[in-house]
């Protein structure tokens, strides 16, 4: 499913500004922000502006935006305190329906960065 805007999504209404968040980039097409209950000492989600549920439901049309969440991931988590490289790094995990643990039906992108983020992803991010 999806529309350009979803009434009681929760995702939607930080886009629309109803709820609060600790924005560090929005532009036209995406917005991300620190999640609420962090896994990692940095984790942050990339959000596209257009309510899209999962990454099962995307489109052709959706794959420019979905590049873009990917390709500023790297560099919203070193300007946001990720460890720079060759030794640092980051990671980025999309879950995708009930089985793949998600839980915001609006699709997003977690970026984990510092001291063993992978612990976190063990325990289900
Ligand atoms: P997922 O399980 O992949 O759907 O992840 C949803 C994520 O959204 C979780 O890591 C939550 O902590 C996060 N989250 C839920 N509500 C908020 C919110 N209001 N602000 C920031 N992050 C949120
Ligand atoms: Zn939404």
């Amino acid at each position: 499913m999806m529309s350009e805007h979803s009434e009681n999504c929760i995702f939607c209404k930080i886009i629309a500004g109803q709820i609060p968040a600790k924005k560090v980039h929005e532009d036209d097409e995406i917005i991300a922000f620190h999640d609420i209950n962090p896994a990692a000492p940095l984790h942050l989600l990339i959000v596209p502006k257009t309510h899209i549920e999962t990454l099962a439901d995307v489109r052709p049309a959706d794959e420019a935006v979905l590049g873009k969440m990917m390709a500023i991931a790297p560099r919203l988590a070193f300007e946001n305190g990720a460890p720079p490289m060759p030794e640092g790094g980051l990671r980025v995990i999309m879950n995708v329906g009930p089985s793949g643990g998600q839980e915001v039906y609006h699709i997003h992108l977690h970026v984990l960065a510092g001291d063993k983020p992978w612990r976190g992803f063990a325990q289900g991010i």
